[in-house]
């Protein structure tokens, strides 16, 4: 990723890429001045930035937090229109709530604009959590947060844990 670190939309695709735990690497084009040459060279002499290239080769410049989702394979936005259950923020609650409205049979969709776990997710270790006497790793935590749905879901979550505002759009 080719920014600086006084750009809004640079720090707004950082902060996509830690959510999602992408790791990238980031050249501070303040710093660099051969890596603007770069930018304009992709931008068709523009100083464009974020500019972003993956490793398919392909290019993003200055792309929303949908474009980057859809980059990275993530659905940002419902399939459906109608929806009996809408649940936003898919920490423990979340979840909880997420799995019991499945049980019911709702369609029901869920709303992350980072990543499934929440504050867990950024958590060396949980203790008092039901089930794990003696505590259990945050990541580990979050690595099983939506088994419980591909087993009950049959499809019936709608929409992905994509989090991007514009999925009720
Ligand atoms: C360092 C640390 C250590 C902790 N240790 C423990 C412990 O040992 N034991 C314990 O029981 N608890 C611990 N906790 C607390 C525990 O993690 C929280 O109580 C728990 O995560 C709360 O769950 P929640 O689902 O209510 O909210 P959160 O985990 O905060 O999840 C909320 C989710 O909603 C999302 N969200 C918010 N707004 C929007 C929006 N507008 N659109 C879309 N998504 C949105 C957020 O991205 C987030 O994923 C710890 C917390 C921290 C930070």
């Amino acid at each position: 990723m080719y920014g600086t670190p006084w750009c809004p939309d640079c720090r707004r695709a950082k902060q996509f890429f830690g959510d999602q735990r992408v790791l990238y690497d980031w050249i501070n084009a303040d710093d660099n001045p051969d890596s603007m040459e770069y930018v304009e060279q992709v931008n068709g002499g523009k100083r464009i930035i974020p500019t972003i290239v993956f490793e398919d080769g392909s290019v993003l410049v200055d792309p929303t937090t949908a474009d980057l989702a859809e980059k990275l394979g993530i659905r940002p936005k419902a399939t459906c229109q109608y929806f009996e259950v809408i649940i936003i923020g898919f920490g423990p609650a979340g979840l909880t709530a997420t799995i019991y409205a499945v049980r019911e049979g709702f369609d029901t969709l869920f709303i992350e604009r980072s990543r499934a776990s929440g504050q867990t997710g950024v958590t060396e270790r949980l203790y008092n959590y039901s089930g794990f006497p003696d505590g259990v790793g945050g990541i580990h935590f979050c690595s099983t947060c939506d088994d419980p749905l591909d087993k009950d879901s049959e499809v019936v979550v709608k929409g992905g844990n994509s989090g991007i505002e514009d999925s009720l759009s």
